[in-house]
């Protein structure tokens, strides 16, 4: 593999805080929701959804984790040594663009890949016939989904060409949820019930070595007759349900909270215009303090003017125009507030002005977003 010289470097002063205890809290009550043969895949594609997937692999190898599952090859080839012999599913499917390499490596590491269709099981037939290495693979059944599944029909001529195979073997056949995080579960249902027809017509749960799983954080939480084999629990790993829940039946705790320091203060005077395009105006003198994070680490533009930070137990609100790396906040109403003095950008508490929750719902998004757009140069320091 071509080896690319990183120019990654860290920022300590932009501090990531994740609380190990509250993230292994949290995969023991996801676990307690399924039965106790049911398996735990923690998902940690997208630098463990923002949080630094080494620091996450870490701290979840001391934790009860069966599995690990990632968006790309590369990622579990970065983990693959944190992750001691447990298994690393690769979701993004393996298709010819993947070089011959990549389909060699996964063998040999024992990476488990989805297949989704004919072409890619002929390319890696086509790669690893006359070896010795055998390939495991996830069936990925459409039930829809509606984006990289292969039809129940196809699905079924691929089982049997995989029969035929000897170098490759069925790991797993699964199936992902479109709405399980709605309050209306009727298409989750129907998606259950074409994956039921699937595993019933093949006897596919009478296959031992087969691990047969569907449900994401949303489907592990509130469709218990679909946890399976296993389940795939990202965003609830972090602390998040896929979307505010007013009454949760397993309590989850946001791992994460990101800090960084004031590194001015500015009297402005009443009417004297704050940042870029001159978006905000203060009526009144006012103490401001620049915040040395901005768009470029994930801290979005649109989060100008509207968004707060936290100073202890104070907010304060962010004043005129987010730029590239610095942020302006009024602090005129805290308190003996000082330069150097450590701000909360992102708070670990659902009920924060900051939680990843309200700053989502102020980008008009997903919590996921807000959380997997903290740049990977933020310290992440692990407690
Ligand atoms: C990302 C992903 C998950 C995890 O989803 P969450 O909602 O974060 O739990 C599970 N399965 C697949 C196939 C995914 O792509």
């Amino acid at each position: 593999m071509k080896v690319y010289r990183t120019q990654h470097y860290i920022r300590p002063d932009l501090q990531a805080h994740i609380h190990s205890k509250d993230l292994l809290e949290n995969v023991r009550n996801l676990r307690s929701l399924c039965p106790a043969h049911t398996k735990f895949c923690a998902v940690v594609k997208a630098n463990a959804y923002g949080h630094g997937i080494t620091e996450i692999v870490n701290i979840l190898q001391k934790g009860s984790v069966d599995a690990y599952a990632v968006a790309t090859f590369y990622e579990a080839l970065h983990i693959v040594s944190l992750t001691k012999k447990k298994p690393i599913l690769i979701l993004e499917p393996i298709s010819p663009v993947w070089s011959v390499e990549q389909i060699r490596i996964s063998a040999r590491e024992g990476f488990e890949c989805v297949l989704s269709s004919t072409e890619s099981l002929h390319y890696v037939t086509s790669i690893l016939s006359g070896t010795s290495l055998i390939l495991r693979v996830h069936l990925k059944i459409e039930t829809g989904m509606g984006r990289c599944g292969v039809d129940p029909a196809t699905a079924a001529s691929l089982l049997e060409a995989i029969e035929d195979c000897e170098n490759i073997r069925l790991a797993g056949v699964f199936t992902h949820f479109a709405t399980a995080d709605e309050d209306d579960l009727s298409y989750a249902e129907e998606q259950i019930n074409r994956f039921e027809q699937f595993l019933n017509t093949h006897r596919i749960k009478e296959r031992r070595k087969v691990t047969i799983h569907a449900a994401n954080s949303a489907g592990t939480i509130k469709l218990p007759h679909a946890h399976y084999d296993m389940v795939r629990c990202g965003i609830a790993m972090y602390g998040y349900y896929s979307r505010r829940m007013a009454n949760p039946p397993v309590p989850l705790k946001p791992v994460l909270q990101l800090q960084a320091p004031i590194t001015q203060l500015h009297r402005i005077p009443a009417g004297h215009s704050v940042s870029y395009g001159r978006s905000f105006i203060p009526t009144r003198d006012i103490l401001a303090a620049i915040v040395p994070l901005g768009y470029a680490d994930g801290y979005r533009r649109c989060f100008s003017n509207r968004a707060q930070m936290k100073i202890g137990p104070y907010v304060a609100p962010v004043i005129g125009r987010v730029c590239m790396d610095q942020v302006i906040l009024d602090v005129t109403d805290v308190p003996a507030v000082q330069a150097g003095q450590m701000v909360t950008v992102l708070d670990n508490d659902h009920n924060s002005p900051c939680s990843a929750y309200a700053l989502a719902d102020l980008a008009e998004t997903i919590c996921y977003e807000i959380l997997t757009f903290i740049h990977a140069h933020v310290n992440r320091i692990v407690h």
